[in-house]
Order: structure tokens, then sequence, then C-alpha cells
């Protein structure tokens, strides 16, 4: 992240301690503390103990040290392409497509409540079962308002995103994962087709797809792979990048779970109900595992900003207004340390009143400030060409 070539790293001082157990996530790692979906959450972490989760500390710590080098007469590559002072990544997890279900979908659904280990109680099964007596059913759910209109927006002002979609079948089901299939028809673009055709789609216009693994495919062997290959083979692309659905991930196993299925970037480390600095940086990073003390093939793009924790009933509950507010002060925080702003929308959150206005005001903000707006591979890509630059010179 500072752009130093490695034959000059000699220059280049060590963080103090407290700055790399927080970039290292030593106390996910020493810590068997997690949420009720199996996720380490905010609330433990000591950054938000102390107050910082919002500041990207070893970024903070970065610029100091790049300035104290540049003072010395030692030349720095850019970070990012063309200059730009800070660069931006668009992504949606694809989890839920519309406001309406088809029958299939609602079968797929009754499936996980009754044969998913993780849910043994039976009355919340009933509840949940008669629930499913509220939707509204048709068998082409139109996802116009959701996947088409976040698409929309982004071709208007000519950036591209990366759309995270959940592959069936599973082997292991959750209570938690998807319940579509990218052979369901759905109405798009005012017309019907399945839904492996809309991303083909999406993917020739410039976006990328990568997977939303399915909640155990971040602890159980192998699903990653099968969930990939399922993907790369409906929509006829290669696959490198991934979001674990709802951020399941350990660190002692997800990570080597997803370079065994061929992933090379993965944009998960964020948190479902808060935003900042997990990490104490937005820059992109290469995971450390600590248990073979080597760093792993796979790009980390920290997840900063998600619009569940902004908006969700369990978490800040902003309304879209106040979200923005927020928003542009994360955004005007990653600018002042140069780094990688990566926000998540979800395309069913394109149905809350003030979110597409929310959507717009965001990448309106970012092309008014000169950001680089890149897809997560993209980003690998960028990232890896400019390693080699560094370790070249
Ligand atoms: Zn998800």
């Amino acid at each position: 992240m500072v752009g130093l070539s490695k034959s000059k790293e000699k220059y280049l001082p060590l963080p103090p301690q407290d700055l790399v157990d927080l970039f290292l996530r030593t106390e996910e790692w020493s810590n068997s503390k997690r949420d009720q979906w199996g996720n380490w959450e905010h609330s433990y972490s000591s950054n938000y103990k102390q107050g910082k989760l919002w500041q990207p500390e070893l970024d903070i710590w970065v610029k100091e040290v790049k300035k104290n080098l540049v003072n010395l007469g030692i030349e720095l590559l850019s970070t990012w392409s063309e200059d730009a002072p800070f660069s931006v990544c668009l992504t949606h997890d694809v989890d839920i497509l519309s406001d309406t279900v088809s029958p299939k979908q609602a079968m797929r659904k009754l499936k996980q409540y009754w044969c998913s280990e993780d849910q043994k109680n039976i009355s919340t099964k009933i509840r949940r079962t008669l629930g499913l007596f509220k939707n509204k059913y048709t068998t082409k759910p139109s996802i116009e308002k959701t996947v088409a209109a976040l698409h929309s927006i982004e071709k208007e002002y000519g950036v591209a995103s990366t759309y995270f979609l959940f592959a069936l079948p599973l082997h292991r089901i959750s209570q938690h994962d998807c319940i579509y299939s990218l052979n369901d028809w759905v109405v798009y673009d005012g017309t019907t087709c399945s839904l492996a055709e809309v991303f083909k789609i999406i993917h020739s216009g410039g976006s990328e797809i990568g997977l939303h693994g399915s909640y155990h495919t971040a602890t159980i062997p192998h699903l990653l792979t099968e969930q990939k290959i399922h993907l790369e083979n409906a929509l006829e692309i290669p696959i490198t990048s991934t979001r674990q659905h709802f951020l399941h991930w350990e660190p002692k196993v997800t990570p080597q779970l997803q370079v065994d299925a061929g992933i090379h970037v993965d944009g998960t480390l964020g948190f479902n109900r808060n935003i900042g600095f997990r990490s104490g940086t937005c820059y992109p990073f290469y995971i450390f595992d600590r248990d073979k003390d080597s760093t792993l093939p796979l790009l980390e793009v920290p997840l900063i900003i998600q619009d569940g924790a902004l908006f969700g009933s369990n978490a800040l509950e902003f309304d879209p207004v106040q979200a923005f507010f927020v928003t542009k002060q994360l955004i005007d925080t990653v600018r002042s340390v140069g780094g990688c702003m990566t926000i998540l929308i979800h395309p069913d959150m394109m149905l809350l009143d003030g979110v597409p206005t929310y959507y717009r005001n965001i990448i309106e903000y970012c092309l008014e400030h000169k950001a680089w707006f890149t897809t997560l591979s993209g980003m690998q890509n960028w990232w890896k060409n400019r390693s080699e630059t560094l370790g070249k010179s």
C-alpha cells in the first residue's frame, strides 16, 4: 500500500504492534466468540470499543510513513490507475430477486426450513412455514426494480460493479441460504428470460459476476468449489471473485477454502451491523495465514459500507438521507488516505423509498472527486501487476 519498491524496503519502519494485531485480526484468531450467524461482529472488536471503527488506523499511519519517505527523496509508485486519488468497488450480493417469489422458490424455502441442520426448533419451523403464505406469488418474478434498476443506474453513469450470485444446487442446506436458481424465469427489461441469461447480459456490458458462496461454504470443504463450477458452467465465464453469504467467515478456515476453489479475490471482511474498517484499512491486501506463517494467493478487498448495516432494524437503522450523510463522511475518510471504498448494495434494498437516490448520490459524489471505479477482479489484476512492478524495481 506504500508504493515502495522492493529494493528500498529497508527504509520502511515497522508498524506499532497494536496496528499489526488489528490488521492480522489477532482478536478473531484467538477468540472463539461469534454472533447468532456464526460471525465476528463489530461490537467484539477492540477498535469499536475504542471508538475507532470508522477510522482506518493503519492507513493513517501509512500516510505519515509515505510523507516521511517522500521527504527523504524516495520515489513512490502511485496507488491507482491514472493517478486517481482513490478507488471505488461497487458490489451487490444477490440474495433476494424481487418482492414476489415463484412457487418453486417457496418450495425451496420450505425445504430449507425442514431439512437444514441449523434450525431444530419445531415451533420456529412451523411459524416460518406459515409465513410463506404471506408471500406474493408469481411464476416469473420481476427484477425490474431490483437488479435491473441497479444496472440501469450504473449504465447511466458508465461505471461497472460486481454482482455476487448464489449457485444451486446445494449439498448442505442452511436456513439462511437463498432460494433462486440460475434456471429460474424472471422478467427483465420487459421480457421473460432465465436468470442466467440476465447475468450474461450484465457481464457482457462490463460488470463482473462473482460467486456468493452459500452459508456453509465458509467452513465445510469442497462446497465452494462445487458452486463455483456450477456458476461457471451456467454463465460460461470464469469466476475468480467471491463474497461469503451473511459475511460468514472463519479466519482459520475460509480463506484456504476460497484458495482451494480457485478464487483470487474476496470481499467479505466487513460487518453486518456496522460500517467501518474491520482490519484498520480500506486498502486491498493479501490474506496472511497465521498457522502457516505465509501469505495466501488471495486478495482481500475489505467491505467498508453495506446497506444492511445502514438500514437494518437490528443495526444502525438510518433513513437514506442520514445514510448518505455518514457514507459521505466515510468516502471522505477513504479519500484522505487514498484508499479503496468498497460498498455493498443488495438488489432488493432498491425497493425501499430513497435507496435508488442514495445509490445515485454515492456514484455522483465519487465521480465528482475523480475516483477510479473497478470491479473486484479488476482490482485483483491491478494489485497483482502493481505488486509485480514494485518487486522488479
Ligand atoms: Zn448474501
